[in-house]
């Protein structure tokens, strides 16, 4: 049996659910080597709902220092193929001041592992995490035009460097390859504790839609795939997305609600809007189909700024500028790191 709590909170009083939190899934952390992992997809401001907000993160790192870790890093890999936006991102999203003295660049000092995956031959992840006693993820509640949701298992995939990441969107090739790469990353270390940020979570096209929902909750647990599981059904997926079954059969966590024990009230969120692209109806016979079936990446030239930030990022360069960018059908793998990415929110999926 797993156990998922989820508790009402507002960014001005999260500090007091954070705290229950750690009563609830205590952690022996003193004297240990502790990594916090927020989820910092890009540079963005709080408001945008795309990263993990710096009051959740605060918290969070106020009850592990009370509890006198021999070290602490507070960090994470934004960007999908360089570490260069690292300190921008801590700094645009207000995580760098959450963080304090803590912060670290995770990209900065990474290890080479040969890891059990049909889509990553070496896999560069970051030594911190890979050092750590206690490793703590802090993700976002989304959702995600690729893989359903982002939560748990996602905040994950941060543990590649950079360029690793775009590599292994371009090898999958599919959303389908996609999910089973995403859980052989999230098995390389699975969190300790995860603490989601739910207070203002993402809807529709994610996991950078300007689609917001203020649903006030702060969520934990200390079994991923069971946290991801629940949130997945208070989206009100009709089948649980794919990384959540893939983890569950390889026995990283759980994934049937009846034996989850829901600390708090579970229900479906009215009306929330679930991403056009749902991973599950998704199969291998996409490969084949792509180019004609597949949701793409459309570009609104009212917000697009030219600032060619999608065509740099994208991994399989399907992406030209024209007079705005252009995707190319045959080449896109449907990654939408360029809609991950995208500063403007200029990229919608159509
Ligand atoms: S990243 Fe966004 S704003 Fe920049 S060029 Fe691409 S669509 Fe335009
Ligand atoms: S155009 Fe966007 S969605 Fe398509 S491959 Fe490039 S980054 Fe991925």
């Amino acid at each position: 049996m797993s156990t998922v709590t989820i508790m009402d909170a507002s960014y001005e009083n999260c500090h007091e659910a954070i705290e229950r939190i750690f009563n609830l899934f205590p952690l022996d952390l003193e004297g240990k080597k502790v990594v916090i992992k927020p989820n910092v997809l890009r540079s963005a401001t709080p408001e945008e709902g795309v990263t993990t907000h710096p009051a959740v993160l605060k918290a969070v790192v106020n009850e592990v220092v009370k509890r006198r870790p021999a070290s602490l890093i507070v960090g994470d890999n934004p960007g999908v193929f360089s570490y260069g936006m690292n300190e921008k991102a801590f700094e645009d999203t207000g995580l760098m001041e959450a963080a304090g003295i803590y912060y670290r660049n995770l990209g900065a000092e990474t290890v080479a592992m040969d890891i059990d995956s049909s889509y990553i031959e070496h896999a560069l992840i970051s030594r911190a995490i890979l050092d750590a006693d206690v490793y703590i993820s802090v993700p976002k509640f989304k959702t995600h035009g690729l893989t359903g949701l982002s939560c748990a298992i996602k905040n994950n995939f941060g543990l590649l460097a950079g360029a690793l990441k775009a590599e292994t969107h371009k090898r999958a090739g599919n959303p389908f390859n996609f999910a089973e790469a995403m859980v052989e990353v999230f098995a390389i270390r699975i969190p300790d504790l995860v603490i989601v940020d739910g207070v203002l979570a993402m809807e529709g096209n994610g996991p950078a839609s300007k689609d917001l929902v203020n649903l006030g909750k702060i969520m934990a647990g200390d079994d991923s795939v069971a946290l991801d599981t629940v949130v997945a059904h208070m989206m009100g997926f009709p089948d649980l997305p794919r990384t959540i079954e893939l983890a569950a059969a390889r026995g990283y966590g759980i994934s049937e609600l009846s034996r989850i024990n829901i600390i708090g009230a579970l229900e479906v969120i009215p009306g929330f809007k679930l991403p056009q692209m749902d991973s599950r109806a998704l199969t291998s016979v996409i490969t084949t189909m792509n180019s004609i079936t597949a949701v793409r990446p459309w570009v609104d030239k009212e917000l697009c700024s030219l600032c060619g930030t999608c065509i740099e990022h994208c991994p399989n360069e399907a992406l030209t500028m024209d007079e705005y960018p252009v995707v190319s059908p045959e080449l896109c793998i449907t990654c939408f790191c360029c809609q991950e990415l995208c500063p403007q929110k200029a990229i919608e999926l159509k």
